[in-house]
């Protein structure tokens, strides 16, 4: 007799393994279906976030920043360190440690949760009456296994989108998969795309010594970003030693050369042809949703003209008992925004399958924190200045610099700024920007204060210990209504 489950998880990235959690949590017979496997060929769940993604770059990213601070910013403190060094090996081999820790530690979490957890690649079948179970194919190097479920939550992912150009081979020509794991540090390095996943690789080879050159196709730096926030780390960025970059670029051609290199010819913002010959050259031109050999075409589940499978507020798809969530749908590509997307989802297939006849829960893309891990860092939550302008909200806005702020001098990190954007008729909070030291953990105050529909007055009238980066957000807060206290 084949298994049958409540529910049936494919894909063991944040948007599948939390689902897969929390459906267990709530009683649910779960299971969760992943391909992954590691350079040594194992099963390793947490798909791309833990594998080759946020948490691998973030571990390159401080290595290199203790690096580079301990050659160029230590001395400001008294501080000498003659013949500091790079081993690159040990660099990655601590940075693979950590992902095999969180790797490990979500089969330890199924475990405890009594998520059964399958290996292989899920193919969703159509036979018979699929509305009342869902039949899957799970295939692996040792066999087939057929299992069957009530609720299918696809959380297949995101792949890198590939350049007609070139095809990526990890050697010289890298995705963020060879990007995490170069054994030596490239002389000149370039990279195509200054979105997130450009600029977080580049800064960890820049910091570490490579002459990099990141080319953008778009006409602005940084167009998700609020476009002061974007100019100013344009200029801090291009003021660093070792790094250029070059937006409305149009690449024309890629080639590898006899010299190991790779050159690429592109047509420059200001019309003139260009030739850049680097070492390695890293493509983050984005990513595309991952549905390849999964059967939604056979089944009618329905995608857009990007390949993204459509879903209402609230993850469902077109077909019965179908949701999808994560990358592989509408939305930002972010680990946060996926994993909170499985968590409402479990929670409506519980409440379904409980008979509870309540409202569901559905993410708020509005409270949604962005993050950038430069040097400095970028987060953002809520509106740009051009979105509200281009929606006719008047606004006002406050902005306080971290020059002013006592701890970022003492961190010796001072450069960036916060901005607190509120409706000028009620003074709600719209949006928050921040570059600055640590805004990845600072930008949380804003989601809570946008979360529960605060004030620029309400974040004003809080409390900040001093001296705390986060006296910047209070004093932005209270340059909404002209009366920062500290400039
Ligand atoms: C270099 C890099 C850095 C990033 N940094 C950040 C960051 O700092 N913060 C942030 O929020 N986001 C970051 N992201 C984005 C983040 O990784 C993704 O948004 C997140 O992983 C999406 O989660 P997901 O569960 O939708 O898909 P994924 O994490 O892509 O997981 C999908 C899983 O499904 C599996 N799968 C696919 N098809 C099948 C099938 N048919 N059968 C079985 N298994 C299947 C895949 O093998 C994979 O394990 C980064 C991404 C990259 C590449």
């Amino acid at each position: 007799m084949l298994k049958s489950f409540d529910v049936a998880i494919i894909g063991a990235g944040p948007g599948g393994y939390v689902a897969a959690i929390r459906c267990a949590q709530l009683g649910l017979n779960t299971v969760c279906i992943d391909e992954w496997e590691n350079a040594k060929g194992r099963p390793s769940l947490g798909g791309t976030c833990l594998n080759v993604g946020c948490i691998p770059s973030k571990a390159l990213l401080e290595s290199s920043e203790n690096f580079y601070s301990s050659m160029h910013k230590f001395k400001d403190h008294g501080i000498s360190i003659k013949g500091a060094s790079v081993d690159v090996p040990v660099m990655i081999s601590r940075k693979d440690k950590i992902v095999t820790t969180f790797t490990a530690g979500i089969a330890s979490l199924f475990k405890k949760n009594k998520v059964t957890s399958i290996h292989g690649k899920a193919i969703l079948k159509k036979e018979g009456d699929q509305t009342a179970e869902w039949t899957i194919e799970v295939k692996d190097k040792k066999g087939t296994e057929t299992i069957q479920a009530k609720h299918v939550i696809i959380a297949t992912g995101s792949t890198p989108r590939q350049l007609p150009l070139i095809p990526i081979d990890n050697d010289r020509i890298l995705d963020n998969t060879g990007a995490l794991a170069l054994t030596e540090i490239p002389k000149r390095l370039g990279v195509i795309g200054a979105g997130v996943i450009g600029l977080e690789m580049g800064s960890v080879w820049r910091r570490l010594g490579s002459e990099v050159t990141i080319l953008e196709a778009m006409p602005e730096f940084l167009m998700a970003a609020d476009q002061q926030i974007a100019k100013e780390a344009y200029k801090i960025f291009c003021k660093e030693p070792g790094l250029s970059i070059q937006t409305k670029v149009d690449i024309k051609k890629i080639k590898t050369t006899k010299k190991k290199g790779v050159v690429v010819e592109y047509i420059d913002a200001d019309n003139n042809p260009q030739k850049l010959e680097v070492d390695k050259l890293i493509v983050a031109v984005g990513r595309v949703p991952n549905t390849a050999g999964l059967g939604v075409e056979d089944l009618d589940v329905e995608t857009d003209e990007r390949g993204f499978i459509i879903v209402d507020d609230y993850c469902r798809t077109n077909v019965t008992n179908v949701y999808a969530v994560g990358d592989v749908v509408r939305g930002p590509m972010l680990a946060h925004k996926a994993s909170e997307e499985g968590v409402a989802v479990a929670e409506m297939i519980s409440a379904i399958e409980k008979g509870e006849e309540r409202e569901y829960e559905h993410v708020d893309f509005n409270t949604v924190p962005w993050v950038i891990y430069t040097s400095p860092e970028i987060a953002w939550v809520g509106k740009t200045e051009q979105q509200l302008e281009s929606e006719g909200i008047t606004y006002k806005v406050g902005q306080f610099p971290f020059m002013a702020n006592g701890r970022a001098r003492a961190l010796g990190e001072a450069a960036g700024f916060v901005k607190v954007l509120a409706d000028a008729t009620n003074d709600r909070i719209l949006g928050v920007h921040m570059m600055g030291p640590h805004v990845s953990e600072l930008i949380s105050e804003a989601v809570v204060a946008m979360a529960f529909s605060a004030s620029s007055e309400d974040l004003a009238r809080i409390i900040h210990a001093h001296p705390s980066l986060s006296e910047t957000l209070h004093e932005a807060a209270l340059a909404v209504d002209k009366r920062a206290l500290h400039i």
